[in-house]
Order: structure tokens, then sequence, then C-alpha cells
């Protein structure tokens, strides 16, 4: 173990905790004590955080261009030339909405930043990155409901918690330095862990309740848990649970949710739920004792677009109970790449400013506009789905910054002709791939390790990240290679005349509100939480929405016909629940060997025997497998891990259909 104020380190890539780490013996990390990793140590992919962007790898070292059919190696200045020419002729020809820009959650804030800047002083709102789809409901709860996309408290504060409930998570695994820094020693120390999810997983272990809902179910849950609360405390002669002092003081829309909860039948919910009616109970009993509950969600509650949100229901269960804005309290978004937080905070997204301010927002725009010299456009830009949709058409030319569309997105053909019918596809990234194959213009650039650059984590934590390897001699940092190209589309300009990546920060936090106060320099070994004044739990005093109050939105089950009990596999098809290791590399997601875990009864109805090759496919997207099956799931429910099922989470659907493959794919039995 390495003291960090003592020696360089860095900010793990690999996963949205953000430990913090140095190179270590044999190309690998040692671990560096830091504030989300308090003991200094590294899960065992932080361990292999240097084999990103190994020497021995196949690194993309120089740039290249598109002559006929083939990449081939040119100068930078050469390459330069080939995008501006290329962006500035789309531009003048089909105007700047005809140019996408793509960054990544794994590129840094500043990256970020500097690629929406790009678009938006070329006149574009056609920026995003695949961050924005990750935690879809839990982000837009939040959003709705108290102000802002992102955490409400700190790792730190879970030691001061009294029930600490995972929903649709698996931490134990996918955040493991943070559960085992912070929740496994609340837990020790008397915390009472409450684990809502369809499948038993590590997590599960530590657990004192296991409430196990049909997949699609949690929102139902947290509905139920909500009305039995409310009944418990209006029964009860010594009033608990319900915290009327918060309610009045700090809520609106009380009344109304508890008229529409009071219509919810208990006893029909819990055999729709699925779930253990004692267990509920006991859940009830702890969340009515504790002066303290904190709720961790993952992406395992995330539904199909349409389906209740889990987490609005969630944030009104907080705020019955009044846990939002109290140390020990509140709702954690257990992100899962490395800078999720950042690259929405610095506005890589189509319709928010950095800080998150609307692009609709006429004093946002001005406070941009007296940074930049030049004001953004108002009309909110696309998602990058339907960028990638309208390649070729409305989209003429894209910028992709650290992302592999092509490996990631529907089925491959589609894919190609995609991105082949762009006029120009530059891509900017450390490794050949699917995507690089179909460009025009290639930058080689740095690894997570070697960048200069702040990162931000699942706690809204920015730490500096600062290079520990020194990258190949040719590479170039996205910072230098978006600043020349900045430069170079406005010559006569200085938009984009910085001599330091802080300088870059700074002018974030000149813009974004969220970010106000903050420096790059004074950024120090523990980093820095934002909002600066925060303390790190964020609406002490208030709420960031118009009137300062936290807004309850409605019970999301309704007991209409159509929402009996429901059963995915009626129709064939099968809830996705998702989880998975924390920081697994890049996969290529149209083949795996990770296996779908599945109920025996579902597999022999599809006549697909265990350990048989299958695919699992929704819409265009597919992906190619193994079986393994197990009564360890719910029937209706199948596993993948997060890694491989990332190209059905992308496209915002959570049911699929598992038929057997006519032919063994490599590796099954
Ligand atoms: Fe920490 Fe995540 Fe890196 Fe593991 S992968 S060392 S949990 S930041």
């Amino acid at each position: 173990m390495t003291d960090y104020q003592s020696s360089p380190s860095t900010v793990c890539p690999l996963c949205a905790v953000g430990c913090r780490l140095t190179p270590g013996e044999e190309h690998r990390a040692r671990g560096v004590v830091g504030p989300a990793n308090p003991n200094g140590r590294l899960c065992r992919k932080g361990v292999e955080a240097y084999r990103v962007g190994d020497a021995d790898d196949d690194r993309l070292t120089e740039p290249l261009v598109r002559r006929a059919d083939d990449l081939e190696a040119v100068s930078w200045n050469a390459a330069y030339e080939c995008v501006v020419d290329g962006l500035a002729g789309i531009q003048a020809t089909h105007g700047p909405d005809a140019l996408a820009f793509l960054g990544a959650p794994h590129c840094t804030n500043e990256e970020n930043y500097l690629l929406q800047k790009l678009a938006r002083t070329l006149g574009t709102n056609k920026v995003d990155n695949r961050a924005r789809l990750c935690h879809v409901s839990s982000t837009r709860a939040l959003s709705e409901q108290v102000g802002w996309p992102a955490t409400t408290s700190s790792l730190t504060e879970l030691e001061e918690s009294d029930v600490i409930l995972v929903a649709g998570a698996n931490p134990a695994e996918r955040q493991p330095i943070a559960f085992n820094s912070f929740v496994r020693p609340a837990v020790i120390n008397g915390a009472t862990l409450v684990h809502v999810d369809p499948v038993g997983n590590r997590t599960t272990r530590l657990a004192e309740y296991h409430v196990a809902p049909r997949p699609g179910m949690d929102a139902l849950v947290f509905d139920l848990l909500s009305a039995t609360v409310i009944a418990e405390h209006n029964r009860d002669r010594e009033p608990k649970g319900v915290d009327h002092e918060f309610i009045d003081d700090r809520t609106r829309g009380y009344d109304s949710f508890v008229a529409s909860i009071a219509e919810l039948d208990r006893t029909h919910a819990v055999s729709t739920a699925g779930v253990d009616e004692a267990t509920i109970e006991q859940v009830v009993d702890c969340l009515t004792d504790a002066d303290r509950v904190a709720a961790l969600v993952g992406t395992g509650t995330e539904g199909d677009r349409g389906d209740p949100n889990a987490a609005e229901a969630l944030v009104n269960l907080l705020l019955v109970t009044g846990n939002l804005g109290r140390r020990g309290a509140g709702l954690y978004v257990l992100r899962g790449l490395v800078n999720e937080q950042g690259s929405t905070d610095a506005g890589c997204v189509p319709d928010r400013l950095p800080g998150h301010q609307p692009v609709t927002d006429t004093e946002a725009r001005s406070r941009v506009a007296s940074e930049w010299g030049v004001e953004p456009p108002s009309d909110p830009g696309k998602t990058a789905s339907e960028l990638l949709a309208a390649f070729g058409d409305d989209v003429r030319g894209a910028v992709v910054v650290g992302e592999n569309p092509a490996i990631s997105k529907r089925e491959s053909d589609w894919i190609r002709r995609r991105l082949n019918a762009l006029d120009l596809l530059v891509v900017l990234d450390i490794y050949p791939s699917k995507t690089t194959r179909h460009a025009d213009v290639v930058f080689p650039v740095v690894a997570g390790v070697e960048k200069e650059g702040t990162f931000t984590n699942l706690d809204r934590r920015i730490q500096r990240s600062r290079p520990t390897r020194a990258p190949p001699e040719t590479a170039r940092s996205d910072f230098a290679v978006l600043c020349e190209l900045g430069n170079r589309l406005f010559e006569d300009r200085d938009y984009f005349d910085y001599s330091a990546v802080g300088e870059v920060f700074d002018e974030l936090t000149d813009v974004a509100p969220t970010h106000s106060g903050l420096s790059y320099a004074a950024l120090g070994p523990e980093g820095c939480q934002w909002p600066v004044d925060s303390d790190g739990v964020l609406y002490g005093e208030s709420f960031d929405t118009p009137d300062g109050l936290a807004s309850f939105g409605n019970p999301q089950y309704k007991f209409e016909p159509e929402n009996g009990v429901v059963d995915p596999a009626v129709d064939g098809g099968l809830r996705l629940v998702t989880g998975g290791r924390a920081g697994e590399f890049e996969v290529d997601h149209s083949v795996s060997t990770q296996r779908l875990r599945m109920h025996p009864t579902d597999a022999s109805d599809r006549g697909i025997e265990p350990g048989a090759a299958i695919v699992v496919s929704s819409g265009q997207t597919t992906v190619e497998t193994t079986v393994e099956t197990t009564d360890r799931i719910r029937q209706g429910t199948v596993y993948l891990s997060a890694e491989v099922a990332d190209p059905f989470l992308r496209c915002e659907t959570s049911t699929v259909a598992v038929k057997p493959t006519s032919e063994p794919t490599e590796g099954s039995n």
C-alpha cells in the first residue's frame, strides 16, 4: 500500500468507484489510499488496470486517413487538414446539424467538455454519450423530483445509516471496493442490509432480508412499502415511519400521493410482485424503526421504456420517511463506468449544457456565451441511438471519441451500412476497432492511466487523474487533438486556445453552477465533491427545484386488468436481469463466452439443453452465448453479465427472446 500524498497516483479507469492506483510490479497496478478506497485496496480488475493499452498490445500509433479502400498512415498535419476540411465542408453544405459528436463515459470531464463545446460552437446540439442511457430511470426520477441526476449523499456517510436498501444491483461484485469499504463495515456496525433483487447474488449474502420480486416488479415493491409504512403509521398509537415534519416543510404532492396509494390492494400487490409477505412486513418494521435509510440503486431496476419507474417509487418511499437531504440517508446511483457521472455533468448530452442546464434556458445559454464568445444553439439535439439511425441521412459527418458503436448497437450489417453512409467518420481511440474499420480518419490517443484530467465518481467526487505511464511516443492526448481541431476550425478565434488541461476544468467551473467555486489547482489528493459547499450531502436546506421543494410522484403501479400478474414468459419473452464484476474490459458483444443463466423449465420449454449454444435477441440486437441452467433464478427471468448485456441496455430493453442456435458456438459444451 502506498500513501497517495507521497506517490504519484491516478484514478482507476475501470469503474465509477474511483479508487486510486499507481504502477506496481509486472504491469500490475498497486492500490494507493484514496477517498474511494480508504484501505488502499484494489479489486482484481483494478489490479489489471495497466493491461489496457499495454505496450505489448496492438495500439494505434499513427494517424490514419482513408485513401481509396484502405486506411493509410499520414502525418498529424495531414490528418487534421482532412478532418477540418471535411467538417467545414459538411457544415457549409448541409448546415451544422449534419454533424454529430459522440463522447464517452470513460473519457475525462475535460475531454467530454471539449467535445460538446466543439459541437456547440459549430452550431449543433447533436452531441451525446452513452452514459445518458445508463440509470436513465434513476436519473430521470432524481431530476424531476429533487434536482440533479446524481447520488444525493456520500459513500462515507453510509456508516451513519441504520438501513441500507440495495435495489437491482450487486455492489459486492460490481463495485467491490465501495462495498467492502463502506457497506460491509456499516453492516458489521449494526446497519441492516435489505436486498431487493429477483436474483440472489454476493450482495445477498450480507443481507438480513432478501426481497425477490418478479422481474419488473421493483416499482410495485416500493409502492407496497410506502403504502404499508403509511398504513402502519395511521394505525399505530405512537405514529412513526412517516416523517410529517419533513413532508410539510420540504415536499409537495403528499396528499394526492396518499390518496392514490390508498387504492393499492396490498394483498394483491404481494401476490403480483411475487414477494414474501412476512419479509415485506419485516422490512417495513426496519424502515419505520430507522432514523436514517440509504438506498443504493443499480441498473437492475431499469425496465423497458413505458414500464413503471422503480426509481420514482423509491424516491417516494424516501420522501415519505424523510430520508433525503440528511447524512446517512439518500439515494445512491451505483454507476458503472469511470466517468458516467462526469460525462453528463460536462454537458456531453443533446439537451443539457454543462452543469445540467437545459439548452432551452436563455440565462444558461448567456452564461455559457459569456465564457465561450459564442452562444450555443437552443434546440435540443438527438440521442446517440437517434444519431446513429440518421447517419448518412440527416447526419453526414461524425466525430467519435473513445467509443465503439460498431460492436455495441443493433446488428452488425445495419451498423456497417450506417457508418459507411457517412461522408466523414473521425475516430479517436487507442486500439483499432470495428468502428475504426469504417473511419475516414483515425487519431491514436492515450489510455486512461496515461491521461491528465479529472474523473467524477459515483458520489460526485471529482479527482485528478495524472499520467502514470508513458503513452506511445506518437500518440497524443484527446485534449491535444480536440484543441487542435478547434483551433484549426476557428483559426481567427481563441475558443480552443488552452495551454493546459486545468484551464478547461476551470472554464467548466465558470459555466456550470454545479461546479462553481471549484478549481483545478485546488483539487487536492482527496478531490472534491460538487457542489463545493454541500459537505457531501445534497439538499440539506432545499431541493434544486423551482420552489425548493421535493415532489412526490404518482404511485407507479396501477391495478388495471392489463397490470395483473405479469409473466414475461407468456409470450416467449424473458426478463433480462444484468450484473457483473467491476470494470470488465470492453468485450465483443456479438459472441460471448459468458453464459446466460436460465431456469431449467424455461430452457426445456424452448428445447434448450444445459450448456447449449443460444442466441439472445431483442429487435435487431443479438448476442450469442451458451446456457447455464439453475433453479436459483426465477422462472421467466434470465441473467447475463452487464458487459455482455450492454447492447440490450443501450437500446433500453429488458425483455429478450432466447433460442437455440442451429450450430454450436465455439466454447459451448
Ligand atoms: Fe476500484 Fe472499480 Fe477499479 Fe475495482 S475497478 S479498483 S472497484 S475503481
